[in-house]
């Protein structure tokens, strides 16, 4: 029997008992099985959320969906066709292709001198 249930089912044997309702006691029974009941209503739209959860990322389709979004969220400036990573501090940073055409640029983050090899990316493109 669920949780829910035998909650349910105790509600139904108090009520049954048609205890004095002007007693202290019957007042605190009443009282800690309307807790009971909300409790276990709570546990079960956690569980159910939990089940959901559980559910979105057994699916990796969903959570390459989710990260993709994440990604179109990140404001990358206009032009900025690619992504480097500091070698030195893990910075991520976005550049356009005039950028690369430099030759070179400082790391933003911890000022790293990053250097790029633009023949291997035009060898890319034919
Ligand atoms: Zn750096």
């Amino acid at each position: 029997m669920t949780l829910a249930r035998r909650a349910a089912h105790l509600q139904g044997l108090f009520e049954g008992m048609q205890l004095d309702e002007t007693k202290k006691e019957t007042k605190i029974i009443g009282e800690m099985l309307d807790i009971l009941a909300e409790t276990t209503e709570e546990l079960q739209r956690l569980s159910n959320e939990n089940a959901a959860l559980r559910q979105l990322i057994s699916n990796n389709n969903d959570i390459d969906d989710v990260l993709d979004e994440l990604e179109e969220d990140v404001d990358i400036d206009d032009g900025a066709d690619y992504q480097i990573i500091c070698p030195t501090c893990g910075e991520i940073m976005y550049i356009d292709y005039a950028t690369i055409e430099l030759g070179s640029i400082n790391c933003k983050n911890c000022g790293e001198l990053l250097e790029f090899d633009l023949s291997d990316l035009e060898e890319e493109d034919i």
